[in-house]
């Protein structure tokens, strides 16, 4: 494989929103829930998770709405491209992978990925097709978040 770009950049479909990230990921993964689900506009989320303190936006503002108790998602307000998902009090971002300019140098691999998260909520027709530890619920990085705020709900 070739080398890794670091910084990691990225930005939403009309170029508004351009970002940076000094450091790779630390982790990533699938989520099935039906909130990534409608806040992608695809059939699960998948994202990348990035330390708060090597991002940085290098353009344009970031609209951010609010899904839930637990987090808020930023957006393009141009062009409506979601580009990241913040956990309140986390110290990381999820950033959504197909923002990158290079998704292609971050697979997610056993190692790297937490796996698929909210699989009881997958989209019947859709066949998950790698090793990937699968979480009926939440992967754990969700499942801290909802323990912090005792919900049950299946959604983030
Ligand atoms: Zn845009
Ligand atoms: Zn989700």
């Amino acid at each position: 494989m070739s080398e890794k770009r670091i910084p990691v950049t990225g930005g939403c479909l009309c170029g508004a929103i351009r970002y940076e990230v000094t450091d790779p990921p630390f982790d990533g993964g699938y989520c099935h829930c039906k909130t990534c689900r409608k806040a992608y506009g695809g059939l699960f989320g998948v994202w990348l998770g990035f330390k708060r303190a090597g991002f940085r936006i290098t353009k344009g503002e970031l609209r951010f709405y609010r899904t839930s108790e637990l987090a808020q998602r930023g957006f393009c307000e141009t062009c409506g491209s979601p580009v990241m998902y913040a956990y309140d009090g986390s110290e990381g971002y999820g950033i959504n992978a197909g923002s990158l300019d290079h998704p292609e140098d971050w697979p997610l691999m056993d190692g790297t990925s937490f796996g698929h998260g909210f699989v009881d909520s997958k989209v019947p027709w859709h066949t998950i097709d790698d090793e990937l530890p699968r979480y009926p619920q939440g992967t754990k990085h969700h499942d801290a978040a909802l323990d912090r705020a005792d919900g049950s709900d299946q959604r983030d």
